[in-house]
């Protein structure tokens, strides 16, 4: 499908297959949405006919500005990433790398943006320097802080631990905390793998692959490993899925342990050929873990706050002790809040991953006013446009909740450049955008001014 030679889905094809990712992560903290469904496309053209497709609506951000509907920051196209990414620009030498990437500088989150600024310092000692090596320069001085910066947070929540109503918490609460210090202090211990963690830890890693071929096939071996046949490791796999991942023929049935050894054997073969340090990694750790040895896990933010929330504190929700342990959790740095966050998560990283990294928080993503979950409609009347970081940070809790940590005249801005789009080249329709405003008013409890419209 091309318009003006320009592929308007080709973004949306890679985004496709994304991994459908279960309960685990369907937290309303933390959770992943699936983003870049194009569940109504039947469009054959663009031009001629108001947009009608997900793909068409976050395609508006490739020529025109618009601004995140929560964070009011000046939102990515995806295709453009897509195609930095692809002309070698993150992985050539820094000065290339910065004069490419300044017109986007304002679009980063904070965390990306400090990065962003000393690697553009760098650039002028020694421009020939590539990505990786600036972080990994930087990585000695950003772990101390950051271990500081989390060590004192989580002394917090141990401190805040000691009110929890039953022994059984506490004591559950107290092995939670340990397995952390270990992690945070890159203390090996035993670990149990998790098929599904695996799937979603190596789906983030493929984006940055500059090859959609490789992509895609990395993708289709490694998506279904989050399917629920994968989950006890004494499970016989289908034949129907097994030969679904990997065409071969397989000689006979296999559990889930082995096919996921399997599974990740090939993906360390690719990964060793690309040269791709973090997936090499994330391999051997997997294959330790399958048998039976101790290994050294990262802290991960994003983990940390998934069991604190589904586990540790799911018997207090809603209380006054739930709210204030949650305060003092939010509270630990990640990589859009944090400098020291962003380099130590990519210290095996390659180049084209950081420079990917750095940009795909800004990126235009379609976001239900009404949360699918919830049981909103996908239709354009549900639907604005948000950044990715704001997208996944708010998951499936509902608009006005999500809102509060928002100015409430934001929506507003997103709303001006809509209606100016409107108006200008007729791509939405009058009637789309006061639908649009009706369930930002039902929903996020924000009253937009659409009386431009008419103007
Ligand atoms: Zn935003």
């Amino acid at each position: 499908m091309r318009v003006s030679g320009v592929n308007i889905f080709a973004y949306n094809n890679c985004k496709a297959e994304k991994p459908v990712i279960t309960s685990v992560y369907s937290n309303p903290f933390i959770s992943v949405p699936i983003i870049g469904h194009d569940t109504f496309e039947h469009s054959p053209s663009f031009t001629a006919n108001p947009i009608h497709t997900h793909g068409q609506f976050r395609f508006l951000t490739k020529e025109h500005d618009i601004h995140c509907f929560y964070c009011k920051k000046l939102m990515l196209y995806g295709g453009t990433l897509q195609e930095l990414l692809e002309s070698g620009v993150f992985s050539g030498p820094i000065k290339d790398f910065v004069e490419a990437v300044r017109p986007y500088r304002k679009r980063m989150k904070k965390g990306q943006r400090t990065v962003f600024d000393q690697i553009e310092r760098y650039s002028k000692k020694s421009p020939q320097t590539h990505l990786s090596e600036i972080i990994q320069y930087l990585y000695q001085n950003s772990i101390r802080r950051l271990v500081k910066t989390q060590s004192g947070i989580l002394k917090d929540l141990n401190e805040q631990s000691k009110a929890l109503p039953s022994e059984d918490m506490r004591t559950s609460f107290r092995k939670f905390m340990r397995k952390q210090h270990k992690r945070l202090y890159e203390i090996p211990d035993y670990e149990e793998f998790n098929a599904e963690k695996f799937s979603y830890k190596i789906d983030k890693m493929i984006q940055s692959i500059p090859n959609d071929e490789l992509k895609a096939y990395l993708t289709k071996i490694t998506t279904p490993m989050a399917e629920p046949e994968f989950l006890e490791r004494n499970t016989i796999i289908p034949y129907e899925l097994a030969s679904q991942m990997t065409k071969s023929k397989l000689g006979k049935l296999h559990t889930a342990e082995e096919f996921s050894e399997y599974v990740i054997m090939r993906v360390q073969k690719i990964a060793e050929r690309l040269g791709r340090q973090d997936m090499v990694r994330l391999c051997e750790t997997s294959k330790d873990m399958i048998h039976n040895k101790k290994v050294t896990i990262p802290f991960s933010n994003k983990e940390f706050m998934l069991e604190l929330v589904k586990e540790q504190l799911a018997g207090i929700k809603k209380t006054p002790l739930y709210y204030e342990m949650m305060h003092t959790a939010n509270k630990l740095p990640n990589s859009t809040s944090s400098k020291n966050s962003f380099v130590v998560k990519h210290r095996y990283s390659d180049s084209d991953t950081i420079g990917y990294k750095l940009l795909e928080p800004a990126i235009a993503t379609v976001e239900h006013v009404k949360a699918r979950s919830d049981g909103g409609v996908d239709d354009l009347t549900n639907i604005v446009l948000a950044c990715k970081a704001d997208n996944n940070e708010r998951g499936s809790m509902p608009q006005y909740l999500y809102m509060e940590r928002w100015n409430k005249r934001n929506p507003q801005i997103y709303f001006n450049d809509i209606m100016k789009i409107s108006k200008e080249e007729q791509l939405i329709t009058p009637s789309d955008i006061e639908g649009m405003a009706r369930s930002v008013l039902n929903e996020g409890k924000v009253k937009v001014d659409t009386s431009g419209l008419k103007k």
